[in-house]
């Protein structure tokens, strides 16, 4: 389904342009911003209330929908059969609690405001756990949206061809008409990043804010999707993969730091990451050890083996800023010009 030009981006059969966009994760606090910005948009009627089309997971831990890195779906490794998956159970997404509000608010309980009962999972229930040993545990947050792949196994997967790529930017949609509620999609998405609505009987997902990219506004201006500009440390870049001025090209053809999750799913992921660069390890003494805090090994497990190159080259362009060099890539990951966190018109003329 994918095609190569003579550069090395792969842009779908059929699609003019690629939308894309690259989270930093050494800049995410965990905040949950983006989530609320996102479901105050686009997930707030019936049906929709365990989805969250932009979520935030703690990483290590099992993320939302619980389990989902082994929930299957995709594609085999030479990208011509699709992986059987699975559809997470409502208990893996995590159902609404009850709170004691009523008795605390109207009834004069001294009570903590707590669930009533039942409360033994839900999103962000390992939140901040993650793994190792004290003084060397670490964790980081892992920001998910659909990636809008280029080989969407969503797509593939529907037998009404409810799902389909946009020509204009390769944002991958549900259309509502078309969709039976079959649920194939769920299953074929390697990631969970389609869900069912229940009330409506329909798959939906996150649309990459496209009515914000098409200009929504007064004037017609273009607005990144909600997660990204809400974001307080601005970790986003929104773009064009095929953009070759653009950062989100330059950081991921050019430097090749920032990666798809979990590539070996083969369905060639547009949501990129700068991969968390942490502190080494130290004793209880305070005293460095050579020791990665986090181990590469996960890392890789995430990102594949593309993680080791991007640290590296990362460290290396730290250095050469911290001697007083240039550094383009440094620069880049700092948006000291922030007219090119977002590059949204640059096609406009096609
Ligand atoms: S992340 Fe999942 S839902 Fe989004 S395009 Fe890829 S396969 Fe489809
Ligand atoms: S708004 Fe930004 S910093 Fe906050 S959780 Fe989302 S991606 Fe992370």
């Amino acid at each position: 389904m994918s095609t190569q030009d003579d550069t090395n981006i792969n842009v779908a059969d059929g699609v003019d342009h690629q939308v894309a966009m690259v989270m930093d994760l050494n800049k995410c606090i965990g905040c949950q911003t983006c989530t609320i910005a996102c479901k105050d948009l686009w997930t707030e009627g019936g049906g929709t209330d365990y989805m969250y089309w932009n979520n935030v997971e703690t990483k290590p831990g099992e993320g939302y929908p619980r389990g989902w890195e082994e929930s299957g779906g995709g594609w085999t490794d030479d990208g011509s059969e699709r992986v059987a998956g699975e559809i997470p159970s409502r208990e893996d997404y995590g159902r609404p609690w009850e709170f004691n509000h009523s008795e605390i608010m109207y009834e004069g309980s001294d009570e903590p405001l707590r669930p009533r009962e039942g409360a033994e999972w839900g999103p962000n229930w390992d939140e901040d756990q993650g793994a190792g040993e004290y003084p060397n545990s670490y964790y980081f947050y892992l920001p998910r949206i659909c990636n809008h792949c280029t080989h969407p196994s969503c797509v593939e997967a529907c037998p009404r061809q409810a799902l389909y790529k946009r020509e204009e930017d390769g944002i991958v949609l549900v259309d509502q008409e078309r969709c039976r509620g079959y649920r194939y999609c769920v299953e074929g998405c390697p990631y969970k990043k389609v869900y069912y609505n229940t009330v409506s009987k329909k798959s939906e997902k996150c649309i990459f804010c496209y009515p914000r990219l098409e200009g929504e506004g007064p004037d017609g201006e273009t607005y990144a999707p909600a997660c990204a500009e809400e974001c307080p440390p601005q970790l986003r870049l929104v773009g064009f993969l095929d953009d070759e001025d653009g950062p989100i090209y330059k950081l991921v053809e050019e430097y090749e730091v920032a990666l798809p999750l979990h590539p070996e799913f083969r369905t060639q992921p547009n949501v990129y990451y700068i991969p968390p660069y942490a502190p080494g390890q130290h004793t209880e003494d305070g005293e460095s050890v050579d020791v990665d805090r986090i181990p590469r090994g996960y890392l890789r497990e995430l990102f594949g083996d593309g993680v080791d190159q991007a640290l590296n080259t990362i460290e290396r362009e730290r250095q050469r800023a911290r001697q007083g060099d240039d550094s383009e890539l440094m620069e880049l990951l700092q948006h000291k010009n922030p007219a090119k966190q977002y590059r949204l018109g640059v096609f406009d003329d096609d």
